[in-house]
This record gives C-alpha cells, structure tokens and sequence, in this order.
C-alpha cells in the first residue's frame, strides 16, 4: 500500500478557507462537525468565497463568462455569480425559472438544450433572454415561426467540431456521434449558418462550441480551435463561445489547469489562427464550484468482511451523488474531526439506497476506529452532486449550507417528509 494513499487528506482539495485545528475542520473559521451536527446529515457545505474567487478569476480572464446552472443551482448560487458580473447557462425550463426567481437580469441568461420545446422557447422568449444557443434544424424552424420582426432575438449555433477528447464517454460531447450541435464535417453547421444569416428574425452573434466535461488536457481546447478555425474565418462571426468542461482534481495526486492557464491556452491559440478579435466566452459549471464544497455524512453500519473488504455504510449515497456510479468516479474521504490524521484503513464507503451499484467511495482510505455515528466527509462535491441527486428510496434531499466571513446560513433546507408528497394527488 503506497503512503501517499494512506498519508492524510491532501488540503489542496479541501475548499480555500478551509483550516484545520486540533484535527477539526473550519471553513472561513466556522467547525463543520457543528453544522453537521446543527442541520443534520447528509449535508453539503459551500466556501462562498471560494466560489466568488472562481468567479473573478473567470472574468478576469475571458471577455464574458456564463456559469453552468446544471452543477448545482439554487437562487443563492444564482445571486453568488452574478454579483461577480457572470451570466448563467440555463438548460431547461427548470433552470430558466429559478434564474428568474433568483431575479437574475434575464439579459445574463443564455438558454441552451437539445430538445428545447415550444413552451421553453416561448419561455425564453418572453423573459428576453441575452442568447439563444440553437442545437439544430427543427428548433432554428421553431424560432423562425415563432419570432417577429419587431422582437429580434439573438442566437448562437451550437456546432459540433469533430473531436473527441479525452474523457468519460457519457460527458463527451464534441465527435461527430452526438445528440448535440449541428456537425462541422458534413456541412450541416455551414448550412445552418447561412440560414441564420438569412433570416430576419434571428440575429446570429456567434458560434457555441462544448467539447465535454471534466477535461484536463487545456490543450483539448486548443485542438478543438485547430479543427474550426478555418470555419470560423469564414463565418465572420464577432462571438465564439467555448463552452465548459474545464476539470478539477477530486483525488490525490491529480492535477488539472487552473483558469489562469485555460485562458492563456484558448487565447494563444485563437491568436495563432489569427481569430483574436473574437469575443471568446466560456461556461465553466465544475471549475466554479466542485472545490467550493465539502459533503458530509454520518456512518451508520460497518461491515468487515474477511478476506473480502470492509464496507462503511453512510446516510446518504447515489441520491446525493450519483457520479460514481454513474462514471466511476473517484473521491477521497476524510473525518471531519481528525482531518489530519493518516488514513490507513482501506474501505468501500457505500450509501443507504437499495442497489449494490450505490457506492460513494470505490477504495476508500479512512482513519482507524470509524464507526457508527462517526461523521465521514468527502471533498470536492459542489458540482454535479446536490443538483444530480435524486429521491431514489424516498430518501429525501440534503440541505446545502453557505459560508462566508459572515458565518455559515442554510441555503436550502434538507427536504421534509411531506416534500416527498407534495406532488402525489393519491
Ligand atoms: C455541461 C455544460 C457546461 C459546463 O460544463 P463543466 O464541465 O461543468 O464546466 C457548459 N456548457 C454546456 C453547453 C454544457 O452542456
């Protein structure tokens, strides 16, 4: 067993007002075993200004960015990013309410989908979103009928670039065999340009690329330039939108690009293929906010299987993050009460939900003597957790704390028993 698994919880992946002392964690001064112990478990816990300090190295480094509402969204995120000057990507109806509710200026918002329906573009529409990111044919029909003269809106073609980065094949998104985007190598995406330009109603600003999620080569993006720049040149378009994806490290021992350096990437090479007038945007959902949280659970069984392994069993599981069993992905565990002690008990830390799949943490390392109604966090969820789970069991959804240099608040309160009936007529 090699230390560097065994050694404690590296802090890089803890959220950057994270101190620890006496072994407890704080975040911005505020011990995360009170909050655990204050608003129950499951529990995710957000360094707001660790978001915020996301946010502005954003801005600081691309002419316009949008926040990836689908990592995790409620009003206070909403309100978070754009009092940092984001705007915010918004993929459904859903998503498009709480931005209004959270009163977002709707010219921020950027409404995207492959399967946008009437009553979601006349949504849109109606709010005056800032820009309509088209996904094909039938929705650029659509918004022809449906537009006036009078009402122009401004779009952008989501084009589909022909290559394939280096990541899970679920969060892939830029080869040719994709549900999104009008393709570049069979002329689609040349023809839906002419179109747009063509019409009347629809005012096309730019061109919208997202080659996946979770990528680590920032040199992917530069590829993905390579492969459109000489459609872009034609196009003469003054937007380019680069999507998302940038990936963060949730283990140890791994690494990705910060910001800083996405930014330096994309805009070196823009510049090589003559392309840096462009107004270049970017949507980071996971870049913003994973590293932001910390979620926490509390153990309720512990099985030791000789021979086999050992399982902790928690109080929560794929209804609160659903991103190992959905991609295998990995993460690190910890205990909030002695966060700097070694871990060398290696463990599957698995949920309450009623499948063998229900796995948080594949091979966890852990500190000896963890038990029943320990605590057990795990760093790095504040994307694609709150906003992926589900009531899978009726198990019901967790609370989400904020902290700032204020102090800590709940932010959405952890589902009661009768949210799980509020829709049920029976
Ligand atoms: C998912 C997505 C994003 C955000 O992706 P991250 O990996 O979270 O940065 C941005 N834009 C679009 C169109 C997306 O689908």
């Amino acid at each position: 067993m090699s230390s560097a698994l065994t050694a404690p919880l590296p802090t890089s992946l803890l959220p950057d007002g994270a101190t620890i002392s006496d072994g407890v964690l704080h975040i911005r001064g505020v011990p995360i075993p009170d909050l655990a112990e204050r608003y129950g478990t499951p529990l995710f816990i957000y360094d707001e200004d660790h978001v915020r300090e996301r946010c502005r190295e954003a801005i600081h480094a691309f002419d316009s960015v949008a926040y990836a509402a689908k990592a995790f969204f409620n009003k206070t995120i909403a309100r978070v990013v754009t009092e940092e000057g984001l705007s915010i990507d918004v993929a459904s109806g859903g998503e498009l309410f709480t931005a209004l509710a959270a009163g977002v200026p709707p010219g921020r918002l950027v409404m995207h989908g492959n399967a946008k329906s009437r009553r979601e573009l006349v949504m849109a529409l109606d709010a005056e979103v800032g820009r309509i990111v088209v996904d094909g044919f039938d929705e650029l029909g659509r918004l022809e009928e449906m537009v006036t003269p009078e009402r122009p809106v401004d779009i952008m073609l989501r084009v589909t670039p022909g290559v394939s980065i280096h990541t899970h094949d679920f969060i892939k998104t830029g080869q040719d065999d994709s549900k999104f985007g009008f393709t570049l190598s069979t002329g689609k995406a040349d023809e839906a340009v002419k179109r747009a330009k063509a019409s009347d109603h629809l005012r096309l600003r730019g061109i919208h690329i997202h080659v996946g999620s979770q990528v680590f080569r920032a040199e992917s993006f530069a590829e993905t330039i390579g492969v459109i720049a000489p459609a872009l040149s034609a196009w003469g378009l003054p937007e380019l939108s680069l999507g998302g994806g940038l990936g963060v490290p949730y283990i140890t021992g791994e690494t990705a690009p910060d910001i800083g350096e996405w930014s330096k990437v994309i805009h070196g090479a823009l510049a090589a293929e003559g392309l840096d007038h462009l107004g270049v945007g970017v949507e980071p959902g996971r870049a913003i906010v994973a590293g932001a949280a910390v979620t926490v659970y509390t153990v309720e069984a512990v099985k030791e299987l000789p021979g086999i392994r050992t399982y902790v069993a928690v109080d929560g599981g794929m209804s609160d993050n659903p991103r190992p069993s959905l991609y295998g992905s990995g993460y690190e565990a910890f205990d909030p009460h002695h966060t700097d002690r070694h871990r060398p008990v290696e463990v599957r830390i698995v949920g309450k939900h009623c499948e063998s799949g229900d796995v948080l943490v594949d091979d966890a390392f852990i500190p000896e003597g963890i038990g029943p109604d320990d605590l057990i966090a795990t760093p790095v969820t504040g994307a694609y957790g709150h906003s992926m789970g589900s009531n899978y069991n009726k198990v019901r959804r967790p609370g989400v704390v904020f902290i700032n240099g204020d102090g800590a608040r709940l932010v959405v309160r952890r589902e009661r028993y009768e949210d799980l009936l509020a829709t049920d007529l029976g």
